[in-house]
């Protein structure tokens, strides 16, 4: 009953039922017997209630809850009639953690103990190499399958050729990059999980080339299931030793004289030539090869069976389908898996990489693949990635891969040399800033830039002193965690020294002035004084002031209008110069201008970038006035080795143009408008999600237990971060009281991306844990 009501309004409903049964064998373990029974249980139980809401429906034709149900219950009896009944209860035993298949077992043991009358399976031997088919290959660079099937023929045949070998292996059991794409999304999941795991074995060998039966047996099948889902040409053949159980092996991809000559019934020796290896019109453009696979239950399918399986329903089916080098018989070792478990990474992690270092998720990901707003487990699953605003104009873009690939393969030097890209970036890079910011310094990271920055400051006005805004995060080296409270004032911090003052978040939801009180941004700004009068009392008069233009550690806050214009007046006005530090959210993020600090209507004298500027590769910049320039250069000379080389300046380069030709400052403005629109339609339906803000691709939303006390909705927020994760969607959280959840996608996210954040948001605040009332204890 429990299953029948949980399956009920799923498109995957035997998933449903086997989380249940996971969940009960863990307390109070089934038995053998009651796994069988299951499933023609469960489906009882739903035609009961089917017949039920009938007789109900002639009885009391008025009372509609009595009925309540039937729809449903009809869906799932629907859905289920393409289940099989044994395929069912296979998944109920994977999921009591059994053998799922009970033949397997057996079928595994036979053919290790007969490994010795095993035959060859080609009629053409020779060396053999192992190919990487996995997610992460690099033999594919377009996870968009079959992307430009061509050239991945040509790479897998070239590969083969410069390992001097004969035979390329695809390994069984692979989560493949190959079978992401639209064609193998398995029927109705509620997660999207697509079919990717390879459940055979591919021999990539010369088309032509002669398969021979490794076994005596009976054709069960010969068939043409062409390239649509399955494997062109296909022959099956029965096993049915006498000293042993029936199973069946499966040959695909084969030349199509094979559909002519054995017939089903005909029985073949071992080591009977039995079909050939079909070429490229076969396979439909794919690289030539045979497609091994064993079989321990055909479940009544007709001359084909499935060659993948969805991830999490690898159990089942790989006990389904064996390892078919049981029959192949290639040397093991060359068969290892090529890839790190998630589980085996974490483990070293915690052995040799600092530990301070965090991990997202409660559930971590191991991500192998990034591709537009899109990142790839290793599984093939794909996660919308609505939160790095490092991947600027979208993982992997081509034309950010070649420039970096172009240039790295003729010249990367550093900048004592002359190069044109130097000079070109930095024209290029300050005719998108207005005057007086004229001169570039290129270096490596965020960090590097802010302190280059205060460097610069403190070289124009000779003095240390600094004004921050409160939860400001500027980077990670010992000034810069000085100068932000983020981390100086959180876990670990000893708080600011003397020459740094803070001034209050200026924020307009929480914060001391709200949206109702009048001249926010001014009153905020008023802050300044103090701040200045601390640092002059403390001997380190103000040099300088530095923010980001729209707030991101802080909690995606929107400065308020004429907060920076009144801030930077009152620093000017004891001499002191204004950075602005626009490394997460310039280059056309916020929309409606291509810096943040445009928005307040401001020039600084100090503009900061990373992140964003290089799309990943290492790459930051400070540009500032000639005169800071003049003052910082005092004979000292500066210099960083990595900074501005040729390939950095060609990311660069790329990432400004993809802007421009994509068009991707307006699309961050119109994709984010309609974002923020949707979320605030969330803060009038879901009490938890008090408000919704930000400028273009840089929004946020901040979750509250009580919309009057706003007390700030903090394990809530993580809770939904991770749910959102398990849903297939990447956020994070962010904000002095961590309630925030944090949305900066790659700009070429698209507007069906930001529907499908907000619907997945919309169905993770309903979820019990997050609608709870706390506050009143309802
Ligand atoms: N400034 C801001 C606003 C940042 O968010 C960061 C990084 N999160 C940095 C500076 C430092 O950049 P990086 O990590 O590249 O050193």
């Amino acid at each position: 009953i429990a299953c029948a009501y949980a399956m009920q309004g799923k498109t995957d409903p035997l998933a449903a039922a086997a989380a249940v049964v996971a969940g009960y064998h863990a307390v109070h373990p089934l038995t053998e017997a009651e796994l069988v029974a299951l499933f023609p249980l469960i489906c009882t139980r739903l035609s009961v209630s089917v017949v039920n809401s009938a007789l109900q429906r002639v009885s009391f034709p008025d009372e509609s809850y009595l009925t309540i149900s039937e729809p449903d219950a009809w869906a799932t009896l629907e859905r289920l009639e393409t289940a099989h009944p044994r395929l069912a209860h296979y998944e109920f035993r994977a999921a009591a953690g059994l053998e799922p298949c009970l033949n397997a077992p057996l079928v595994t043991s036979w053919l290790r103990a007969h490994q010795d009358v095993i035959g060859p399976l080609l009629g053409a031997g020779g060396p053999i190499t192992v190919l990487d088919l996995s997610l992460g290959s690099p033999l594919v660079e377009t996870p968009v399958e079959p992307g430009d099937l061509p050239a991945f023929t040509r790479k897998v045949f070239e590969r083969i050729r410069d390992a001097g070998a004969k035979i390329g292996v695809g390994r069984y059991d692979e989560p493949r990059i190959l079978y992401t794409g639209p064609r193998f999304q398995a029927d109705g999941n509620d997660r999207d999980v697509p079919r990717t795991v390879h459940i055979g074995l591919d021999l990539f060998v010369e088309p032509g080339t002669q398969i021979l039966a490794p076994l005596a047996g009976v054709v069960e099948s010969v068939r043409d299931n062409g390239m649509d889902l399955d494997y062109g040409p296909t022959m099956i053949l029965r096993h049915e030793p006498a000293d042993g159980p029936v199973f069946y092996s499966l040959y695909g991809h084969l030349g199509r004289e094979v559909l002519g000559t054995l017939r089903p019934g005909a029985r073949v020796e071992r080591g009977q030539s039995i079909a050939t290896v079909g070429d490229l019109d076969v396979n439909g453009g794919w690289p030539p090869h045979l497609h091994l696979q064993l079989i321990t239950d055909l479940l009544d399918r007709d001359g084909e069976f499935p060659g993948v399986a969805r991830s999490d329903r690898r159990a089942a089916w790989k006990s389904l389908s064996p390892d078919p080098n049981l029959i192949a018989r290639l040397p093991e070792h060359l068969l290892a898996r090529p890839h790190r478990s998630g589980r085996d990474i974490l483990a070293s992690r915690r052995g040799h990489v600092g530990p301070s270092l965090s991990v997202s998720y409660r559930r971590p990901l191991t991500i192998v693949r990034g591709w537009k707003q899109f990142l790839y487990d290793e599984d093939g699953l794909r996660y919308l990635d609505a939160v790095n605003n490092v991947a600027h104009v979208g993982h992997s873009h081509p034309r950010v891969v070649r420039a970096v690939r172009e240039q790295m393969a003729v010249l990367n030097t550093n900048t004592r040399y002359l190069h044109e890209r130097l000079v070109e970036y930095a024209e290029r890079l300050t005719a998108t800033l207005p005057a007086p910011l004229s001169v570039c310094y290129f270096v490596n990271s965020g960090s590097e830039a802010n302190e280059l920055a205060i460097r610069l400051a403190r070289a124009a006005t000779g003095r240390r002193g600094i004004v921050v805004i409160d939860a400001g995060y500027h980077g990670n080296t010992t000034t810069l965690v000085d100068v932000s409270p983020y981390k100086h004032d959180g876990p670990g911090g000893s708080g600011p020294p003397p020459w740094v003052r803070k001034i209050p978040l200026p924020d307009l939801y929480r914060g001391r002035f709200r949206r109702e009180d009048p001249d926010p941004g001014r009153r905020y700004a008023a802050f300044v004084a103090d701040a200045m009068d601390a640092l002059g009392a403390n001997g380190e008069p103000a040099g300088a002031f530095l923010a980001e233009s729209v707030l991101s550690c802080g909690g995606q806050i929107v400065l308020p209008d004429g907060f920076l214009a009144e801030v930077y007046r009152r620093i000017r006005a004891v001499g002191g110069v204004c950075i602005a530090d626009e490394v997460q959210v310039g280059f056309g993020r916020v929309g409606t201008t291509f810096w943040a600090f445009e928005t307040q209507g401001v020039v600084p004298d100090i503009v900061t970038m990373g992140k964003p500027i290089g799309n990943g590769h290492p790459l930051g910049a400070v540009v500032t006035t000639p005169d800071i320039a003049n003052a910082f250069a005092n004979g000292m000379e500066y210099f960083s080795t990595f900074g501005g080389n040729p390939v950095a300046c060609a990311a660069g380069l790329a990432v400004l143009d993809v802007i421009a030709e994509e068009g991707l400052q307006t699309h961050a403005a119109r994709v984010g408008e309609s974002l923020l629109q949707e979320l605030g339609g969330l803060v009038t339906r879901h009490p938890i999600a008090g408000d919704a803000r930000g400028l273009g691709l840089f929004v946020g939303l901040e979750l509250v237990r009580d919309r009057d006390t706003r007390e700030p909705a903090d394990a809530e927020a993580t809770y939904v971060a991770n749910r959102m994760r398990d849903r297939g969607v990447l956020v994070s959280t962010d904000g002095p009281d961590h309630n925030v959840l944090k949305i900066k996608p790659p700009l070429c996210f698209e507007p069906a991306d930001a529907d499908r954040l907000v619907e997945t948001l919309d169905q993770v605040l309903s979820e019990d844990y997050v609608r709870s009332d706390r506050t009143t204890g309802d």
